[in-house]
């Protein structure tokens, strides 16, 4: 009935908790989904140079977070030539802490 929830992530539907947010994060940096990146939130590029993102802040209803696949990212993060990604600003935060590891 509803194809956009396929595209979600794959336990659409419902609110991850905290833990689930962080396997998912692990899943999407194994699999290359979420790019390298430094502790600023500079994308690490191919050649190893870092790519600043412009961040902007605002809820985006009709976008998806790219980590829980929520409707109602608050950070947009634009890397010039390359990528945009959003996230709620807590998913960010998990996303960080998991990269700092
Ligand atoms: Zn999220």
């Amino acid at each position: 009935m509803a194809p956009e929830i396929a595209a979600g992530a794959g336990r659409a539907g419902k609110q991850m908790n905290e833990r689930e947010i962080r396997e998912r994060i692990r899943e999407l940096m194994t699999a290359g989904q979420l790019p390298p990146a430094r502790a600023d939130s500079s994308l690490v590029s191919e050649s190893g140079r870092a790519v600043p993102a412009q961040v902007h802040v605002g809820t985006d209803d009709i976008e998806r977070c790219a980590i829980c696949g929520q409707p109602g990212p608050q950070l947009s993060y634009y890397y010039p030539g390359t990528r945009i990604l959003r996230f709620h600003a807590y998913c960010d935060l998990l996303w960080q802490e998991e990269r700092a590891r």
